[in-house]
């Protein structure tokens, strides 16, 4: 790639990687100590295979919520605008290995929810679009390569 981009995953090469993986972006320190550890989530082969949109939508509310009861110090868990993953951060953690033990325990809980949180018009600003089923079946492909998450670069 010729001249460096200000975005972190602009200069990653999107041919080379092997999802699903979780690959840390980087670290921001601020001013005072902290540091914010961001973290991109993968979940699709990227411009081979994509999330449906619906199912997306409900599997970030049920992670944005879920999340939370097993990790102190999340910053934000948001989707990626291609659809194939989620960007994670999180504030003055740097274990990656619990990281994947989270992100694991969040997708069971995907797997176990009988409705999708906050899905209505005062508390999502598209509630018609969500698909509980949809959440489950990127969970449960996810859930099935967990063996897999921590190698980022095909072989
Ligand atoms: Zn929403």
């Amino acid at each position: 790639m010729a001249n460096k981009m200000n975005v972190e995953s602009f200069n990653l090469d999107h041919t080379k990687v092997a999802a699903p993986y979780v690959r840390l972006v980087g670290v921001t320190k601020g001013p005072k100590g902290d540091e914010i550890y961001k973290y991109d989530i993968r979940f699709k082969q990227p411009n081979k295979a994509h999330m449906e949109m619906a199912g997306l939508h409900s599997i970030e509310h049920l992670m944005a919520e879920n999340i939370r009861n097993h990790l102190d110090n999340v910053v934000d868990i948001g989707p990626m605008g291609c659809q194939t993953g989620f960007y994670l951060a999180v504030l003055n953690h740097s274990d990656y290995d619990e990281v994947l033990d989270v992100l694991e325990k969040t997708l069971n809980d995907v797997l176990a929810a009988d409705e999708v949180p906050a899905c209505n018009e005062v508390q999502c600003g598209w509630a018609a679009n969500h698909s509980l089923e949809g959440a489950k079946e990127i969970a449960n492909e996810m859930l099935s390569h967990r063996n897999e998450w921590h190698v980022v670069f095909a072989e």
